[in-house]
């Protein structure tokens, strides 16, 4: 037997619970499947486990895509200031940790939660542990799913899949095939808010310094972010970094600021003024981390006491200082990438509703469509608002 439903909805993460949401509050009959045996783990682990949920600056200039229009409508239609609403009715403690990015006092969960009490006011069946095994449309433009737990039929097909990151959590490239079997075409993709690997010589000579973190400016394709860098075993991470990577591609010119809002010049002419005899690694170390500084002075900068240098080997330094050369050899992959770049190309999508361009009923929302956000929140506030624009869509279909 069949069990019909207004609309079924792939993917129990951020985008499909609040679409669901949506679409059940105006009386549709819902059904929610998802491969894993427990909803929202993404939603769990972010954050550090305390999940950012929005950030209250987020605006169409904070994400990436092939049409930087496509994210307009939903996120004009859905704002933070929606989500922030609901955070206060479930008397969810938050806070601003920087820059907009709004976190949970206390846990993760507290979100996870909120969707499933939302759900349940709105008599949205939500089912876990449920595999599909085929989705066929037809001829009465109905979707039929054939799943571990029996035969799903509904008008509507929502797909809320995610991305590639993480495949332990649940993530699988199953939207992208569905694309595919519905005629959309899907962009490439890969691995986004990423560590960088490093090989080499700049491998060897940091990678002992793991754990070291600095704030850095980071550039790449006239891009620029300034926030903290952190060493790793293999490379470099921290905010400044996993942002960059979005932007960042193999042979990509990257360059590190390793002293921003400093005024390199004047203070190493200061220091040949004032401190002739410290050698330049003392002095550094007085401005960034201890080892960092030494590390540098012991590979790229030949280190003395100030008095020595003449006046070019000042401007190379701080030449190098300002515009670090890095060459990272590639990223850490899906593993532990935050986000997918690429994916479900929009040009097939109605940014209005997020429904197909090419089947009636059919839609995409969340990070399997080619939207993607910075760091910071703005990967949640597409999902809840891409989720909520098709929420509405069915309801009015
Ligand atoms: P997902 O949340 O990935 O949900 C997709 C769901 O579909 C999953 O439950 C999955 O099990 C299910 N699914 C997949 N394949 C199938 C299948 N074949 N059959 C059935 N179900 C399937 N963003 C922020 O804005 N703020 C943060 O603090 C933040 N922190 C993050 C930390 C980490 C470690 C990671 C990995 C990501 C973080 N993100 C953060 C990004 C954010 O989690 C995602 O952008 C967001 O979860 C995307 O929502 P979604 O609903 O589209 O996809």
């Amino acid at each position: 037997m069949t069990a019909q439903y207004d609309a079924i909805v792939i993917g129990a993460g951020a985008a499909g619970l609040m679409c669901a949401i949506a679409a059940g509050q105006r009386g549709l009959r819902v059904l929610v499947v998802d491969h894993a045996n427990k909803v929202g783990k993404k939603i769990l682990m972010s954050g550090g486990g305390r999940c950012n949920f929005t950030n209250t600056g987020a605006t169409p200039a904070n994400y990436l895509s092939a049409n930087p229009h496509f994210c307009k409508s939903a996120l004009a239609r859905y704002t933070p200031a929606h989500f922030i609403e609901l955070v206060e009715r479930h008397r969810i403690a938050y806070h601003e940790k920087e820059l907009g990015q709004l976190f949970c006092d206390e846990s993760s969960k507290q979100v996870v939660k909120l969707l499933l009490d939302e759900c349940a006011a709105a008599n949205v069946e939500v089912r876990t542990h449920c595999s599909i095994e085929a989705v066929l449309h037809v001829d009465n433009g109905e979707f039929r799913l054939r799943t571990t737990q029996g035969a799903f039929s509904a008008p509507a097909l929502v797909v809320a899949s995610g991305g590639l990151s993480i495949p332990s959590m649940g993530a699988s490239g199953f939207g992208y095939q569905l694309a595919k079997q519905f005629g959309h075409e899907v962009l490439p993709t890969r691995a986004g808010l990423v560590p960088l690997t490093l090989t080499g010589k700049h491998a060897e000579r940091l990678h002992d310094l793991a754990g070291v973190s600095l704030p850095v400016e980071a550039r790449c394709n006239d891009v620029i972010f300034r926030n903290f860098m952190l060493v790793t075993h293999r490379g470099i991470s921290g905010p400044s970094i996993l942002q960059i990577s979005n932007f960042w591609q193999p042979g990509d010119d990257l360059r590190l600021d390793l002293l921003p809002g400093i005024d390199i010049d004047a203070l190493l002419q200061e220091w040949q003024r004032e401190r002739r005899d410290a050698e330049l690694k003392t002095l550094l170390g007085e401005v960034m981390p201890k080892r960092f500084a030494q590390r540098l002075c012991e590979h790229w900068i030949a280190n003395k006491p100030l008095r020595q240098y003449n006046a070019p080997e000042l401007r190379g330094i701080a030449g190098l200082l300002s515009s670090w050369p890095l060459i990272a050899s590639g990223t850490e992959g899906y593993r532990t990438a935050e986000v997918t770049l690429g994916g479900v190309d929009t040009d097939g999508l109605s940014s209005s509703t997020m429904m197909s361009r090419h089947v009636p009923g059919l839609y995409f929302i969340g990070e399997v469509v080619d939207v993607t956000g910075w760091l910071g929140g703005y990967n949640f506030q597409w999902a809840w608002a891409s989720g909520h624009a098709a929420g509405l869509a069915l309801a009015s279909a």
